[in-house]
């Protein structure tokens, strides 16, 4: 069997797996990314509410909106032109069943710096069911634009080889050594400094002439990062290392417009309630709901449902979860009761029109439940061979990775 080494082997080609293979790159270091799926993206850093924190989300958490406000300005500046800085942003508490008020609201505004104005009066905004309206300062990032500039990056990257429908086999601590043995489905592209040069584990011939093949492969390496959120604990268990305590949920995010509010986003805090917004520069607008977003739960350590079957289809099983959004099994969509539920916040002449759904798993730490926070954690879980387990809270939160040597 061939064997590759390399200086860091990156599980996981979301947003977290991508910056942290660019930025070890980017320091010399030579780096594979091993993808589960045909294509780099597909997963929570697709399918998600595309907020650009500002810390206004978490008024129990103060850790995670401190967070969220300190890589703002960073992950603005570096990604300028996926962020959608042009639209009006609402937040608003709800008269019934909130966990916070309107001077508790603006008490932690005021805390954390960040601008929140009062509304008294809007044509778009139901009174009756809103105790406060603020117009706050909260952007959206374009995660479909963000995919294809991380695609991109990593593929062009001399440094980093990508290894897409890859599947670890077997791991294991060989002195201070991790040895991975892989199985991957099609060509291997490895760009070198010379972009127009391509090399490949197969021949040249292959490569260009040959339909996708399957071929193993041995990798070894000092150092593995654990980027796959809500396969997090099935790649611990691979590499025999802990488990974090972890819950799982299959999520909707919903995409909606509406003539009469527009490119405008209303979030309304703090408890089961729901947020519409726009999905970055496409024109549409991600409505989620804290009660109907979520459709199933797990508690196990591995993300563990009811609509899995592993026997015929094992292209997702709680060791190895799927593309939730392209499963013919996913649930049926809750949009109308999220429409309904937040239709409640709007004048009458405010109508939204369904257009299609994502789904995906969303991963929490089961101490989120304490205060909703949703911090970014990097544990180093083994020593020798390092084995470092990164579990992502929020998009701009990458930064985190830098500290990862
Ligand atoms: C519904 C929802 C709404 C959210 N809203 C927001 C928001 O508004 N703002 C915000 O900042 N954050 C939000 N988040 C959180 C944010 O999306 C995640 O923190 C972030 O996308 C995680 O990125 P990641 O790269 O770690 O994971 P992912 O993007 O899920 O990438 C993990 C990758 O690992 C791969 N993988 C899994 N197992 C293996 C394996 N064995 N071998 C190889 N590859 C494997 C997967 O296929 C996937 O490509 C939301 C999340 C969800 C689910």
């Amino acid at each position: 069997m061939q064997v590759e080494n390399y200086d860091f082997v990156v599980v996981g080609g979301g947003i977290f797996g991508c910056y942290a293979a660019l930025h070890l790159a980017g320091r010399g270091a030579k780096v594979a990314i091993l993808e589960k799926e045909a294509r780099l993206f597909q997963k929570a850093s697709l399918v998600n509410q595309a907020r650009l924190h500002s810390g206004y989300h978490y008024p129990r958490s103060v850790a995670t909106a401190a967070m969220s406000d300190e890589h703002k300005t960073r992950f603005t500046e570096e990604h300028r032109a996926f962020v959608n800085h042009t639209f009006e942003k609402f937040y608003a508490i709800d008269r019934y069943g909130s966990f916070t008020d309107g001077p508790q609201f603006e008490r932690f505004c005021g805390f954390l710096n960040i601008p929140c104005e009062r509304v008294y009066d809007h044509k778009l905004f139901n009174f009756n069911r809103l105790e406060a309206l603020y117009r706050t300062e909260e952007h959206s990032f374009d995660p479909v634009l963000l995919g294809n500039y991380y695609r991109e990056k990593v593929e062009n990257t001399s440094g980093i080889t990508v290894f897409k429908n890859a599947q670890i086999q077997q791991a294991s601590a060989q002195g201070n050594a991790w040895a991975i043995d892989l199985l991957v489905s099609g060509s291997k592209f490895q760009v070198s400094s010379d972009p127009l040069k391509v090399s490949s584990s197969e021949s040249a011939l292959e490569t260009f002439n040959s339909p996708p093949s399957i071929y193993h492969l041995k990798l070894e390496t000092n150092t593995v990062i654990n980027a796959t959120y809500a396969a997090t604990n099935a790649t611990n268990h691979v590499f025999g290392v802990n488990h974090l305590a972890l819950t799982h949920e299959i999520s909707e995010i919903a995409f909606v417009r509406s003539k009469q509010f527009g490119q405008r986003g209303l979030t309304v805090m703090d408890g089961p309630f729901g947020s519409i917004m726009p999905y970055g520069l496409s024109g549409l607008l991600s409505l989620s709901s804290v009660a109907y977003t979520h459709h199933k739960i797990s508690f196990d350590a591995m993300p563990r449902f009811d609509c899995q079957m592993p026997e015929t289809d094992p292209a997702c099983r709680p060791e190895a979860p799927g593309i939730c959004t392209d499963c013919a099994r996913r649930p049926v969509s809750n949009a109308p009761k999220m429409m309904a539920q937040m239709q409640q916040y709007f004048e009458d002449s405010v109508q939204f029109t369904h257009l299609f759904s994502y789904y995906t798993i969303k991963s929490k730490l089961k101490a989120s439940h304490i205060d909703d926070g949703r911090p970014t954690e990097i544990s180093l879980l083994r020593e020798s061979p390092r084995f470092f387990c990164l579990f992502a809270g929020k998009i701009n939160s990458i930064y985190e990775v830098e500290k990862i040597g």
